[in-house]
Order: C-alpha cells, then sequence, then structure tokens
C-alpha cells in the first residue's frame, strides 16, 4: 500500500481568504485555514473574521429603535442636568474640585445605567457612541440654552469641566 506522504498534520494549508499564504492556523469553529492577518484571537482561540462577526450578530442585540431611545435620554438627562450641577460645583471654588472628584465617575454610572435600562440591557455596535454623542450634545445644548435664560454658562468652570470628564469617562465603558 501506497502511503500518502502527505499526511494531514504535515500538508501545507493556505489561507482561504489569501491563497497564496501558507499558514498552520485554523478557525477553531469553522476549521478553514486561516493566515495571521485573517485570525482574530478570541477568548476560546483563533477564528476567521466571519465566525467572529456571527458570534456577535447575536452579541450585538439592540434594535433599531434602541438608538434614537439611547440618544435621547443621553441627550435629555444631560441637558437638564448638567447646567445644575455645574451652578452648583462651579460656586463652591477649589471645594468643588474636591466634591467633582469624589462624585463624578459615580455620577457617569448612574447615567450609564439609566440609559442601559432605557434600552433593556441590550447592546449595539454603535451604540456607546450614539449615546456618548447624545450626552455630549446635551450638556452643550443644556448649558447654552442657560446661557440664553440666565447670563451664565456653567460648563467653563474648572470644578464642572473635572466633573463632565471623569462621569464621561467612567459612563462610557458602562454603555458597552
Ligand atoms: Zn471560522
Ligand atoms: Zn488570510
Amino acid at each position: 500500500m501506497d502511503a500518502d506522504p502527505l499526511s494531514e498534520e504535515s500538508q501545507v494549508l493556505y489561507c482561504a481568504n489569501h491563497p497564496g499564504r501558507e499558514t498552520l492556523l485554523r478557525c477553531n469553529k469553522c476549521n478553514k485555514p486561516i493566515c495571521l492577518a485573517c485570525a482574530v484571537q478570541t477568548p476560546v482561540g483563533y477564528r476567521c473574521k466571519e465566525c467572529v462577526r456571527e458570534h456577535q450578530k447575536v452579541y450585538f442585540n439592540a434594535a433599531p429603535r434602541d438608538y434614537p431611545v439611547a440618544f435621547v435620554v443621553g441627550f435629555g438627562v444631560a441637558a437638564v442636568t448638567a447646567p445644575l450641577v455645574g451652578l452648583v460645583v462651579g460656586s463652591l471654588g477649589l471645594v468643588g474640585i474636591l466634591v467633582a472628584f469624589l462624585v463624578g465617575s459615580g455620577a457617569g454610572s448612574v447615567l450609564a445605567q439609566v440609559i442601559r435600562r432605557a434600552v433593556q440591557r441590550r447592546r449595539g455596535r454603535y451604540l456607546p457612541l450614539v449615546t456618548l454623542t447624545g450626552i455630549l450634545l446635551g450638556v452643550l445644548v443644556g448649558n447654552l440654552a442657560f446661557l440664553r435664560a440666565t447670563g451664565l454658562f456653567p460648563l467653563l468652570t474648572l470644578p464642572m469641566l473635572v466633573f463632565t470628564v471623569l462621569a464621561l469617562a467612567a459612563a462610557y465603558p458602562q454603555l458597552r
């Protein structure tokens, strides 16, 4: 009997997307050969981009209406609260900076949780970005409206800027 000199193991594989590239890797889900450029390292091993995308479709389960909901809730809450918080921490001077450090992250977390609940904890690929844009616009528009009404612009104090940055930094990762 002639043994095939190229056994299954020693056989050279070529990437399914790049026929010219030799590789030793296979996607651990669909088993197709992939080169390093096509491999995505996941917690369960190397996978091809197609399988990763398929997996993300299950992971990202946001409904289309979640985008406007997250945007509007982020915008609305930020527009109402930002000028008021700015007025309070801004009037405290140096103490305001301390207060901003103490409660900024917590306030951002609360806002993130309010928004997560509004979209029933669904996840979307662009949902964090859309939400963050809504919050930022809310902060700006809220402060501009406050400026028109009162002549004060509470955003532009050091304590409020510290507060805003900390709140956004805490909120963003929780929106994913
Ligand atoms: Zn695959
Ligand atoms: Zn490739």
